[in-house]
């Protein structure tokens, strides 16, 4: 296995700005893997799929195709063929994707693709469950927490940056709802892996847990040198392999 850097959290903790930032600086890929959850709830809520329907989710997961793309500053996600990149990010996918999360066999689908993934190179990969799940021998396991307050406002502002303006409590009620169901799932619960560094961000701006982060990785004795550049995931993907069959 590659090296493996995990970042857990709950929504909006800042997982994304810091992965990104630290797959950068050290060439690794990135890998958001909230990114693949969301283009399948894409797909779901675009087929009129429901997530109580078991055998309908697992024929449109034997007809999906999914990868990611591109560098850290720029990531793309792949959903047969299209690239879902921008039509992930709505609040209905959101909330969506936290529904299809809580199925076995999304999960187990998802935990193949993201394996084949780290086989491209050094990783930095941010979900939910990468520490205790899908990476459990990763190098390094970070865990990002900040207060649900400061957790909304970030989204909120993110959101906004978007040109979507919602409510700043209609944001933390949605985000208190997907991680009350991503904490509380049977399988893969959101939670610290074992031995995960904790890092409570609520008082620290970006810079100062990217940094934190790199020196613990920089710590590994395994930390690869760095690369040539930053990547993501492979070349821009013609038709690829099926992922996860
Ligand atoms: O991180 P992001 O907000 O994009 O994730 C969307 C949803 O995907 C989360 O609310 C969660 O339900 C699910 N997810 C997961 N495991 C991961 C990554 C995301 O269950 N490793």
């Amino acid at each position: 296995m590659s090296f493996v850097v995990t970042i857990d959290g709950p929504s909006a903790a800042g997982k994304s700005t810091v992965a990104r930032e630290v797959a950068a600086r050290l060439g690794f890929l990135y890998v958001d893997t909230g990114a693949l959850y969301r283009a399948l709830a894409l797909k779901l809520g675009a087929g009129g799929g429901s997530v109580e329907d078991a055998e309908g989710i697992e024929r449109m997961l034997a007809a999906t195709r999914l990868d990611l793309s591109g560098s850290p500053a720029e990531p793309h996600v792949w959903l047969d063929g299209e690239d879902v990149s921008g039509r992930i990010r709505t609040p209905e996918v959101s909330e969506l994707s936290s529904r299809v999360a809580a199925l076995p066999a999304v999960r187990r689908w998802l935990v193949r693709l993201q394996r084949s993934l780290s086989e491209r190179g050094p990783v930095v990969g941010e979900g939910r469950d990468l520490g205790t799940v899908v990476f459990p021998d990763a190098a390094v396991k970070i865990y990002l927490d900040a207060d649900p307050l400061t957790r909304a406002r970030r989204r909120a502002a993110e959101l906004e940056g978007r040109g979507i303006r919602v409510p700043l409590e209609q944001v933390l009620e949605e985000i208190d709802q997907r991680d009350r169901r991503d904490r509380t799932r049977a399988h893969s619960p959101l939670r610290a892996a074992e031995g995960a560094v904790v890092i409570e961000s609520s008082r620290l701006g970006p810079g100062a847990v990217v940094e934190e982060v790199l020196r613990v990785i920089r710590a590994h004795p395994g930390c690869p040198p760095p690369a040539g550049g930053p990547r993501t995931g492979s070349p821009p993907p013609g038709p690829s392999p099926r992922s996860g069959d």
